[in-house]
């Protein structure tokens, strides 16, 4: 291991490669703080530039002025439809398969409904010990509405997923990428085992959608969910996205069954039909301003194209990996796979004071993130960081790291937020 970098020729050749980056122009339509090197894109991507002006037409004319009319004018009624749409090529779906609503964790109880529903003499749901919380916990609400209902987790050093799925399970509820290590689960080898089962899979596209490609529908994926304010710079709280393959979607019965899912909801008629497509997700009214937002990232990442995001994607991370590697003096633990191709686009290192160093980090610009109990998680949003980013960065942890700034105990305090 090389203790020191000649860090100068480290940030000549990282300029080099921006130079010759095809998605280097990308960067001036997002809003980049002066002073911060910001690799948290996988908890709140940042601004686009376009996302700023839409939220003031959308407030000031479509709202102020506009008023009610704005429902068909500014064609506030079908944001759902239109944004998932724009979601829809990113992930591998076709148009009308994906619809823009609520929140993960709301689109999941959906789901799970919905599959329940399709597969009503089974009762097992598979899930990840390790999966992001709250997909655990709303899969637990969900246990205590139906009866002889159970929940089988893989347990992170226990057996594959794969194998705990059977003739019993209705549904699997599943991440494409692991939230804190980012390991990349194999979404169509996957997909068969589940249907060789008879069993319906729902993928978590929370850490994919928008940073690598998800191929969907050539995998026959049957349901997923995703998250629009990481990699897709939808702004804070914008809404997520439910897809369903067209095969299912006249099976489908979710059981939010609002106003907005009602195949005609301005007929006001007393019982429920739903939209014979994926409209039939949706329950009520949407956030319009946050969709109003929203768009502007998606239409970013539709022009940048899924390919070269996750080309440049695996092109940073294994530069930060390279670089904290050879500059750590093995102080840290690499927890993300060594493969680019098994990694998302974000980095984690285990360290016991993982917490003190990501707030040390902050104080010198370099925002990543720490996740319970000991990892340092970066993410790597390609669409704005460049080579340059990626190697001061790298340089900095290196230089918090091996020093002992962290150890202050005003970098133990933990805030609500991390
Ligand atoms: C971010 C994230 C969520 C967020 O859920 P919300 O209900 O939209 O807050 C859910 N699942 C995973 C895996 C996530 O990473």
């Amino acid at each position: 291991m090389v203790s020191k970098l000649d860090w100068a020729s480290v940030m000549a050749q990282a300029n080099a490669l921006d130079v010759a980056d095809p998605l280097s122009g990308f960067r001036e339509e997002f809003v980049l703080p002066d002073g911060i090197i910001y690799l948290d894109g996988n908890s709140l991507g940042s601004a686009p530039r376009a996302a700023l002006s839409a939220l003031e037409v959308a407030a000031r004319q479509e709202w102020a002025t506009d008023l009610i009319a704005s429902w068909n004018h500014a064609g506030w009624f079908d944001l759902p439809t239109r944004c998932g749409d724009r979601i829809a090529p990113l992930i591998g779906a076709d148009m009308g398969e994906v619809v823009s609503c609520d929140t993960v964790s709301l689109n999941i109880f959906k789901c799970l409904g919905a599959a329940l529903q399709m597969r009503p003499e089974r009762h097992v749901i598979v899930a990840e010990a390790g999966s992001f919380p709250t997909d655990l916990y709303v899969t637990e609400g969900f246990l205590g509405l139906r009866q002889g209902l159970s929940m089988r987790l893989e347990e992170p050093e226990g057996t594959e997923l794969a194998s705990l799925i059977h003739g019993d399970v209705a549904a699997v509820l599943v991440n494409q990428v692991d939230y804190r290590t980012g390991r990349v689960r194999d979404l169509p080898a996957l997909t068969r085992v589940a249907h060789d089962a008879g069993a319906i899979v729902i993928w978590d596209l929370c850490h994919s959608a928008g940073v690598m490609e998800v191929g969907l529908n050539a995998a026959a994926a049957d349901m997923a969910v995703g998250c629009s304010y990481k990699y897709l710079n939808g702004g804070p709280g914008a809404p997520a996205f439910v897809f369903a393959a067209k095969r299912h979607h006249e099976a489908i019965r979710q059981p939010l069954s609002g106003w907005w899912g009602h195949a005609n909801p301005f007929d006001f008629t007393r019982s429920y039909r739903p939209d014979p497509g994926i409209r039939r997700f949706l329950c009520g009214t949407q956030p319009i301003l946050s969709f109003r937002a929203m768009e502007a990232g998606l239409e970013i990442a539709g022009r940048a194209g899924i390919a070269h995001v996750r080309e440049k994607g695996k092109l940073l991370t294994q530069l930060f990996i390279d670089l904290v590697e050879a500059g750590c003096e093995g102080r840290v633990r690499l927890v993300s796979p060594r493969s680019a191709e098994k990694r998302g686009s974000q980095v984690s290192f285990a360290h016991p004071d993982g917490y003190a160093i990501t707030q040390a980090l902050i104080d010198r610009g370099v925002i990543g993130d720490f996740r319970s109990p000991d990892i340092l998680r970066f993410g790597f949003a390609p669409l704005y960081l460049c080579h340059a980013d990626v190697a001061e960065a790298a340089r900095q942890f290196c230089a918090v790291v091996t020093g002992d700034v962290w150890r202050d105990p005003a970098y133990a305090v933990r805030a609500a937020v991390t």
